[in-house]
């Protein structure tokens, strides 16, 4: 074993326990790169490949980033940094159709956002499947002329019918045995644009009777008249996945291959593909492999770029960075974090068989992040008046708050207290519930960093709403003096100056589905959407916070985190809510 993985301590898994083991069988020993990806005849000039192992974080630019996405990237960059190794970021961008440059900018600045780069010593590995096209045209031509594939006529309904099922073999197609010079002309006619889309595919020549339905002669190239957000009109035949992305991983020497489960089945078709353009001297040893791992299923979420979609088009959301989608967008909206998803994805860890995840842990692990790194403030979320009777009208004193309680490095704060305040409607009972120990006739409370107070009553309007609530305060009981614990009091609330807080609209986000798997029931996950997963409401904030600016994260005490939104102005502030201090999810 190498240096490298004795000092790891990363949470093992069974990934880790491939790739030790590969290092120390050495593997790689003998790996060429030459620097940039290519063929056999380019890496046979490279040198010994100076990265110890190779992974890629492949997505197809077709849709935003999602939390599932993030699992991955922490696992392939992950591993590449804990092995001395490079991690690329590839666009797998083949199918021209829903792919485009704003998927391809919102996707890098993502997984910047997570942490990750691409760099390894001086190489950038940042790619394209689409620069590879050239190379696919000639990896598809050399399997003709190894007698691996040929030229399909059948209609794209004849092909599926002729595949058989699980229990029945295939029918071998009417054109399997067409002659090799014939395969390779049609090849380039389809290539130059002669034949009309589902006219023809090229098929891999392996077996209409396997077991597995993947290997029946799969489609490997078919013909699509489409402009491609990078290559123009240049193409208008294009690779399928399952041909692509084993000849992209080769291409870019990729040594581990990491991919979600759905993708077990292909592993043989992958491996075939491999070896079949090693034996016809494209590509170079040591091939890739494949390794599946579970996905991530989050419960109360959707994780499906096609649902993803039809929440943003059909308008139950905002927008792609709406804070109740499991964007990334959307959740760095919110204020999760990237330490939040760090610490997520090393406590869910990497398992071989599918599960869901609860939700609160996400939540738990963005609280914990939050905890020690967020700065405290007060926000009274829903403001009632306070007065304090025998203060002078103009009474003002400075209450020192500090920054965090757990962290004096951060130092303290100073809030004003005044006559007037802004408490919580909920820290008054006119008529006490029992266990309540907040403010009610003739109970005491300490008005946090500041004074104990006797609540002596309050005041309604006409239909009997209460408007204000009245109490003395109690000399000589300020925190932090020595007179303050002279009185014990069971509660302690927070409280605002009406005279210096701020106004503020916060956010309150909920749940964005009110089942754990959503659809479970009705099949149609649109049927679980939370009717109350945002709340929008006026609130006041501590005059500290008057310099806000948006990103800027806070823990409102007794309320939870809290994020300065994208859009908050000066004049407007805008605030959202990440997660409360506990979990309240019933
Ligand atoms: P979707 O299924 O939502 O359309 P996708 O898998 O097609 O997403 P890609 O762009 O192909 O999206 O994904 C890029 C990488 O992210 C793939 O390697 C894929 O395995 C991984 N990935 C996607 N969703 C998840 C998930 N829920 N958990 C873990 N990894 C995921
Ligand atoms: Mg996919």
């Amino acid at each position: 074993m190498t240096n490298q993985t004795e000092s790891n301590e990363s949470t093992p898994n069974f990934i880790r326990t491939i790739i030790e083991k590969n290092i120390s069988q050495k593997l790689f020993a003998n790996k060429k790169w030459a620097g940039v990806p290519g063929n056999k005849t380019h890496h046979d000039n490279g040198i010994q490949d100076p990265a110890k192992i190779r992974t890629r974080f492949p997505p197809e630019p077709n849709g935003y980033l999602h939390i599932g996405h993030a699992k991955s990237i922490f696992l392939n960059f992950g591993l590449a940094k804990d092995y001395s190794g490079a991690c690329h970021l590839r666009f797998d961008d083949t199918n021209p159709e829903k792919e485009n440059k704003e998927f391809v900018e919102s996707i890098i600045s993502d997984v910047k956002w997570l942490g990750f780069d691409w760099k390894f010593k001086n190489e950038l590995n940042l790619y394209y499947a689409s620069d590879y096209f050239e190379l696919m045209y000639e990896a598809a031509q050399a399997l003709i002329k190894s007698n691996y594939a040929y030229i399909d006529q059948q209609s794209i309904e004849e092909i599926k019918e002729n595949r058989g099922t699980l229990t029945s073999p295939g029918k071998n197609s009417p054109f399997r045995e067409r002659p090799q010079e014939e395969n390779l002309k049609l090849f380039e006619e389809m290539k130059e644009g002669k034949y009309s889309d589902g006219s023809m595919v090229l098929r891999a020549k392996i077996d209409m009777a396997s077991p597995n339905i993947n290997l029946r002669d799969p489609s490997i190239y078919r013909i699509k008249k489409e402009s491609h957000h990078r290559t123009g009109e240049t193409w208008c035949i294009y690779p399928m996945y399952t041909f692509a992305h084993p000849i992209e991983d080769a291409l870019e020497g990729i040594t581990h291959s990491i991919c979600t489960l759905e993708f077990e089945d292909q592993r043989p078709f992958y491996d075939w593909i491999l070896e079949k353009l090693f034996e016809s001297g494209i590509l170079n040893q040591p091939l890739p492999k494949q390794y599946e791992f579970a996905r991530l299923n989050l419960t109360y979420v959707v994780l499906s770029k096609r649902k993803l979609i039809e929440l943003v088009e059909n308008n139950h959301v905002t927008g792609w960075d709406d804070p109740r989608i499991p964007t990334l967008k959307g959740a760095r909206r919110r204020g999760y974090t990237p330490e939040g998803f760090k610490l997520f994805t090393e406590r869910i860890g990497v398992a071989k068989a599918d599960s869901w995840i609860d939700y609160s842990i996400l939540e738990d692990c963005m609280r914990e992040v939050l905890n020690s790194s967020a700065p405290r403030r007060v926000a009274v979320l829903d403001p009632l008046k306070l007065i304090i009777n025998n203060l002078p009208d103009d009474f003002e004193e400075d209450c020192f708050a500090p920054n965090h309680p757990q962290n004096s490095k951060l130092g303290n704060r100073t809030i004003k207290l005044t006559k007037e305040l802004w408490i919580e409607k909920a820290d008054f009972m006119e008529e006490p519930e029992k266990k309540f120990f907040r403010l009610f006739p003739g109970n005491q409370v300490r008005l946090r960093y500041g004074y104990v107070v006797t609540c002596i009553g309050c005041e309604k309007d006409k239909n009997g709403n209460i408007i204000k609530v009245l109490c003395d305060y109690i000399p000589d009981t300020k925190s932090g003096t020595p007179g303050a614990d002279s009185i014990k009091v069971k509660g302690n609330i927070h409280w605002l100056s009406t005279k210096y807080a701020l106004n503020a609209e916060v956010f309150l986000y909920d749940r964005l589905f009110i089942s754990e798997q959503p659809g479970s029931k009705s099949n149609n996950y649109l049927d679980d959407i939370n009717p109350n997963s945002i709340k929008v409401s006026k609130i006041k904030l501590e005059e500290n916070l008057i310099d806000i600016n948006p990103g800027d994260q806070y823990q409102f005490e007794r309320h939870g985190y809290f994020i300065c939104d994208q859009e908050s102005k000066k004049s407007h502030i805008k605030i959202n809510r990440t997660v409360t201090l506990r979990d309240t999810w019933k």
